[in-house]
């Protein structure tokens, strides 16, 4: 499969999103009335597997008939590939891919996404996504309530991975390097290798090195990848760092954006009173006697708001 076959498909995908939200939305309503309506239903993964179903219908209609969308059949980390119509697939090798999909939801009334994004930069391909999906029950009469997508985020992972993994080496984290595993595997059948573990050492995947579990019960620490967490900033140091991924790459800039919407504490905190006074003064913001809400709303109703924030 050649580079622009890999780009047609993507450019299929992206274009064919909206109608899909919207297709998802029309389901909801029509199929997903109830009465009552609870978080943690497991509702996330039904309106995540329906994504997959909506967006070949809508592939269809658009006359995108060389890809579709496949869901895969074991546990592998994605939950989709964009595979071409009609032609062998082949989900251990790949053959007969374009791109996989690895499809994430968030409660828009959940205090955090429990969704971990923790997949490892080198398991992944050039044209591989993430897809984020935000969700709440919307009244719809009197009595009856449905799910609906409010947002969405759909973008090469890649990039994701690339300040997931540069602000988890800020908190103290590291890799595992195959020419010296924990687990004194021999370099060349070592499995553990970009193995992220934790700042105690502690591996942070089940796949990681069996010799740094946390503790005889605990197998892995999970905290890596957490969709709200991975972008958290503790010192200069990781802030800095933050903010030069943000600056230098309209993905990463994107991701974050997207987050902090929805998270917006996070944003909030991401910076000092002063750094908040800062960009308002530059704002052309008198502060004085602002809380750092009241500076950061002052600011926000700045139509360059985003781009003010991004070149911080
Ligand atoms: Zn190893």
């Amino acid at each position: 499969m050649n580079q622009e076959e890999k780009i047609a498909a993507y450019k299929a995908i992206t274009s064919s999103l909206d109608e899909t939200f919207d297709y998802i939305n029309n389901f909801c309503r029509d199929v997903l009335k109830t009465r009552g309506g609870r978080i943690g239903s497991g509702m996330g993964s039904l309106l995540e597997a329906l994504w997959g179903y909506e967006m070949n219908k809508v592939l269809s209609e658009k006359g995108f008939d060389s890809c579709e969308l496949a869901w895969f059949p074991s546990h592998q980390y994605h939950d989709f590939a964009c595979v071409q119509a009609s032609k062998d697939w082949n989900p251990e090798t790949g053959e007969g891919e374009y791109f996989r999909v690895e499809a994430k939801s968030m409660n828009s009334g959940a205090d955090e996404s429990k969704a971990h994004f923790d997949v490892l930069n080198a398991e992944l391909d050039e044209y591989d996504a993430l897809l984020l999906l935000v969700w709440s029950w919307v009244d719809i009469d009197e009595y009856h309530c449905c799910p609906q997508v409010t947002d969405s985020f759909f973008a090469n992972a890649k990039p994701i991975t690339q300040l997931r993994d540069a602000l988890h080496i800020e908190r103290g984290g590291t890799f595992v390097d195959s020419n010296s595993c924990p687990d004194g595997c021999d370099t060349l059948t070592c499995r553990h290798n970009g193995e992220p573990l934790n700042e105690q050492g502690k591996r942070e995947r089940l796949s990681g090195p069996e010799s740094t579990r946390p503790s005889a019960k605990v197998a892995y620490a999970a905290n890596f990848g957490g969709l709200v967490r991975m972008l958290k900033t503790r010192g200069e140091s990781a802030k800095q760092t933050f903010r030069n991924l943000r600056r230098s790459d309209d993905i990463i800039d994107a991701y974050i954006s997207f987050i902090h919407r929805h998270y917006p504490s996070e944003e909030l905190n991401h910076f000092s009173v002063s750094e908040w006074r800062e960009i308002g003064r530059n704002s052309g913001i008198d502060s004085s006697g602002m809380s750092k809400q009241e500076i950061r709303n002052s600011i926000a109703n700045n139509e360059n708001y985003h781009e003010i924030i991004r070149w911080v």
